[in-house]
């Protein structure tokens, strides 16, 4: 049978960094057993719907680079479609099926009607707290006969259909976390119809990866204690079970559970600060995952081709944000300037700066750069003249009057190059090593006071870097204000 897995995100309105890991490992699986991976929306709480938030997950999708094989797609003029051949993709679209899935469960005796009030159930709860019980619905409707029932919904009486979960005992196999028993007295008659004749969850998700003809059920570990009732129902329907395996939590440094709060784990909010999708995906393979075990660094096609479900750890994996820049930092010295400047660019960095201009810039920026975004800070002491004081031009083993002959020597020297000498790092590295070793000077007495002149800046790019940058009439202008200030 062809591998099938599946992302059945519910439409937040932004991705969670832990479910890019777990569309990511669900992709590699795929990819890594020629099979195919299908996007779902599960939209059934209609309490949380958001606005535009299946085009902005499909968007982020295709930002970092994940591409399914079936689901919802968004059109060049934004509106919604689909691709594959199990559609709808989204389950609100999906009612009809669910509602004669439930049905078929009241008809073979699986499920039955409950009418209780949600004060009845809140009441049943407490006693049962009191008397130190497992809280469960206490099955007071599964007493009712076939024509009660039938009068009261024709009635219009609200109600919801639980899941009558039979005696014994269920057992599943884990691909992470392997076998797993649980006794059925343990497991809530489940809500599978709510009162608005929506499905929860539970229902929807079972009939789905069945009728999508899902082969590995790949997800969070906060779902593996819905799955004793997944199996109950596949049971129920007499649908064969798919693979599990549920991926370890993803924590904070200090071991507590990784907030949901947008602000801090949306990806959108890491791209929109300038960390590189590869860099992303990168990181989050390894929450979990190791192809070699101490190798940091992987391309997308090397992740694909040694990832296997049975290496999944099962301990919990630390999110660590400084070691995301730092990957993210090792990224950015890799990847093509131009392509860092089109991103900086869209992420609202040096827009007004020219593309020429700040391609210099990023070339001789990117190696100090972990985010993209901190190009910002930087920015002011390209576009505009620095200003510090003079005292930062002199050099540690030196003084103001020697910082001020060493200036005025690489002005004159400076002064007389071509243009064509700024336009080439080796020649101006040579040609100033050159000047230094001729004229007998240590490289500090003449290298601090250039670079401080042209920055204006305790740290920065080395001075051979800035004086390509700026090219030759900028540079000695630079140079002149330093003098000035040491006049
Ligand atoms: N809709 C669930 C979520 O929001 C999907 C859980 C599953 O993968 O079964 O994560």
């Amino acid at each position: 049978m062809n591998v099938k897995t599946r992302f059945p995100p519910s439409p937040t309105g932004f991705l969670h960094i832990g479910s890019l890991r777990t569309v990511l490992y669900n992709y590699l699986h795929a990819k890594k057993n020629q099979g195919a991976l299908v996007l779902r929306v599960e939209d059934t709480d209609q309490a949380r719907l958001v606005d535009g938030a299946i085009e902005s997950l499909i968007r982020t999708l295709d930002a970092v680079g994940i591409a399914y094989d079936e689901g919802p797609i968004l059109l060049k003029d934004g509106t919604l479609s689909s691709k594959g051949e199990q559609g709808p993709y989204i389950q609100s679209e999906r009612l009809e099926i669910y509602k004669e899935h439930a049905q078929r469960l009241l008809d073979e005796g699986h499920a039955y009607v409950c009418f209780c009030s949600k004060e009845r159930l809140d009441q049943v709860r407490k006693e049962q707290q009191l008397a130190k019980l497992p809280t469960k619905y206490d099955r007071t409707c599964l007493k009712l006969g076939a024509e009660e029932v039938k009068e009261r919904m024709g009635a219009g009486e609200p109600h919801v259909v639980r899941l009558k979960i039979p005696e014994g005992e269920t057992t599943f196999q884990d691909e992470v976390r392997g076998s797993i028993t649980i006794n059925n007295s343990e497991i809530d008659d489940q809500v599978l119809v709510k009162t608005d004749g929506f499905p929860t969850y539970h229902l929807a998700v079972v009939v789905d990866d069945h009728l999508m003809g899902i082969t590995h059920v790949i997800r969070g570990e906060e779902w593996i204690s819905s799955v004793p009732k997944h199996i109950i129902l596949y049971q129920a329907f007499g649908f064969p079970l798919p693979v599990f395996a549920h991926l370890p939590l993803i924590l904070n440094p200090d071991r507590s559970k990784l907030s949901k709060r947008q602000g801090d784990v949306a990806v959108e909010d890491f791209l929109g600060k300038g960390y590189l999708p590869e860099a992303l995906l990168n990181f989050v393979a390894l929450l979990g995952f190791n192809p070699t075990g101490d190798r940091e660094i992987y391309t997308l096609q090397e992740l694909e081709e040694s990832f296997e479900l049975s290496k999944v750890n099962k301990g919990g994996a630390v999110f660590d944000q400084e070691k995301l820049r730092w990957m993210n930092g090792q990224y950015i010295k890799q990847t093509d300037t131009v392509r860092l400047v089109e991103i900086t660019k869209q992420i609202g960095v040096g827009k007004e700066i020219d593309r020429v201009f700040m391609e210099r810039i990023m070339d001789i920026e990117k190696d100090r750069l972990d985010v993209l975004i901190n190009l910002q800070e930087q920015l002011p002491m390209y576009i505009s003249q620095p200003d510090y004081n003079a005292e930062l031009l002199v050099w540690k083993k030196a003084d103001l009057t020697d910082a001020k002959t060493q200036l005025e020597g690489m002005r004159s020297f400076l002064e007389a190059q071509l243009d064509a000498f700024f336009e080439d790092r080796s020649l101006i590295e040579e040609g100033i090593k050159g000047y230094i070793n001729d004229k007998e000077l240590q490289n500090g007495n003449v290298l601090w006071p250039l670079r401080v002149a042209l920055s204006g800046a305790g740290k920065s790019p080395g001075p051979f870097e800035l004086l390509w940058v700026f090219g030759k009439q900028e540079s000695i202008q630079r140079i002149k204000n330093a003098l000035n200030k040491l006049s």
